[in-house]
């Protein structure tokens, strides 16, 4: 892999939130961004625009580590977007913080992006030997010298059409000039990004609607797939500048990713994890004297399952909150710690008992291999496993944080070969028919990808720079 290619590797996923036409649009996206924490613990930022210039504050760490009243009240204006960064191994550094500012020809924007490019790394080689010196290995630094670019002969609706059409993949994103806050979705929807208003009538763009609720905006639509919608004085225009693609929502967004509080691509989080848990009685039979989660993740399919099969529910695993997500951890040897630290049996409860576990997703194996053997040590008779999506053995080149496919266990083990490696008496997946049923959405409109290895926008190698003409000229 060269060097370029290594420093795009690492994808990521974030939380983005936005409020226009308020004067406290920087602590209303303060509050937004606490909700999304958990699309992201690495870094915050946020950006405020006061009609001329942007100003920003960023740091590592979570929100209210990164701001205090200090910082907050320097960031003034009536309009402020707001980023919060999750990301994998290799790229946990200062300087991929978002948002991204920059000044060009006297104009100041700034971009915050949820999602991943596909066609980043040619876009960059492209853009490099044109001239352009990058700072960061962020897909939203692209974006702006793209246009910067159409800016010179365009208005900014024209530019960002322009702009977006030379990319290929998943963006969620915000984006802000001084004046103006734009929100852009990728014709394939494949993160979500939702409409809100507030009580005054200012606008908000968050990434899920527990960061509406948080700031009692109301619910108004879901930003679509191929919409490009600038807020400003004159309130909102609604653009839709590429032709139509397939829809391609992200499942793992309702399997795993998203608050459960949250409505994402239009349903309930929560009652979709149920149902999956539901689903999972329905395709399986397994006699035990409890059901578990693997808090909190697998919480709501465990509900699920246990009302439906008429199990008892327990909580066998208490979960410590202060850790963060086991995947922040940079090296594997950090990641098991942070297993064990964060979820510890309730011995007595466990001494001799039949229990199925119910865990939302298995990545690498890591949290399985490591608590069900200090199941074991617990005194559990038996040990079985529901997982309530298949078995995820794919890639994902869209933002969620996939290892490549050599660490996924699922890419190179068969079901019987996973269950011996995390030491389990039995172990079952939902099936993918089962996954989209408790969706109520019809397959074709979700992105299955890390399920079935169809990829709705090619992970490109074949994007040339041909491709490229007419874009960033
Ligand atoms: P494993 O331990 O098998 O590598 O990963 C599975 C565990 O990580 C599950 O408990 C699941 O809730 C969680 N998980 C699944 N996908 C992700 C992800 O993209 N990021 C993080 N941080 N955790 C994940
Ligand atoms: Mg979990």
């Amino acid at each position: 892999m060269s060097d370029i290619e290594q420093q795009w590797k690492p994808r990521h996923e974030c939380g983005i939130c936005g409020v226009f036409g308020h004067e406290d649009a920087t602590k209303l996206v303060y509050f937004g961004l606490y909700a999304l924490q958990h699309r992201g613990q690495e870094s915050a930022g946020i950006a405020a625009g006061n009609g001329e210039g942007i100003s920003l504050h960023k740091g590592m760490g979570l929100v209210p580590d990164v701001f205090n009243e200090a910082t907050l009240s320097r960031l003034n204006g009536h309009l402020a977007m707001g980023h919060v960064r999750y990301s994998t191994t290799g790229s946990s550094t200062p300087v991929n913080m978002q948002p991204f500012r920059v000044r060009h020809r006297g104009l100041s924007m700034a971009v915050a992006h949820n999602g991943n490019m596909v066609n980043s790394i040619a876009l960059h080689q492209h853009l490099e030997e044109e001239g352009a010196i990058f700072q960061t290995a962020m897909d939203s630094e692209i974006v702006l010298h793209l246009l910067v670019r159409q800016l010179a002969c365009n208005d900014l609706p024209a530019a960002i059409a322009k702009t977006f059409s030379c990319i290929r993949g998943a963006y969620s994103l915000l984006l802000m000039t001084g004046d103006s806050l734009v929100a852009v979705r990728d014709p394939n929807g494949f993160r979500p990004l939702c409409l809100g208003m507030l009580e005054n009538g200012a606008y908000v763009v968050a990434s899920e609607t527990c960061a509406l609720d948080l700031i009692e905006a109301q619910y108004l639509r879901e930003i679509e797939p191929g919409e490009v919608l600038i807020i400003n004085k004159d309130g909102l225009q609604s653009l839709h500048p590429w032709p139509p693609a397939q829809k391609s929502f992200c499942i793992f967004e309702h399997v795993y990713f998203a608050r459960p509080d949250s409505d994402v691509f239009g349903f309930n989080v929560y009652a979709a994890r149920k149902r999956m848990g539901a689903l999972l009685a329905k395709e399986t039979n397994i006699q035990a004297d409890f059901v578990m989660p693997f808090p909190d993740s697998g919480n709501y399919a465990a509900l699920g399952y246990a009302q439906a099969s008429g199990i008892p529910l327990e909580i066998g695993m208490i979960r410590n909150h202060y850790v963060g997500r086991t995947f922040i951890q940079p090296t594997q040897s950090m990641r098991d710690f942070s297993v064990r630290v964060k979820l510890n049996p309730v011995r007595d409860l466990l001494k001799g008992k039949r229990v199925i576990i119910v865990e939302d997703s298995i990545v690498r194996g890591t949290t399985g291999r490591s608590r069900v053997k200090s199941l074991r040590q617990a005194g559990a008779a038996e040990v079985h496993m529901l997982v309530s999506c298949p078995p995820t053995r794919h890639a994902c080149y869209y933002g969620i944080d996939f290892p490549s496919t050599d660490q996924l266990v699922a890419a190179n083990h068969t079901v019987e070969g996973i269950r011996e490696y995390l030491g389990l008496d039995s172990l079952h997946y939902l099936s993918l028919e089962g996954l989209v049923e408790a969706t109520g959405l019809p397959a074709e409109q979700f992105c299955l990808a890390c399920f079935n290895g169809k990829y709705p926008v090619p992970p490109d190698p074949s994007f040339t720079k041909d491709s490229l003409s007419g874009c960033g000229n």
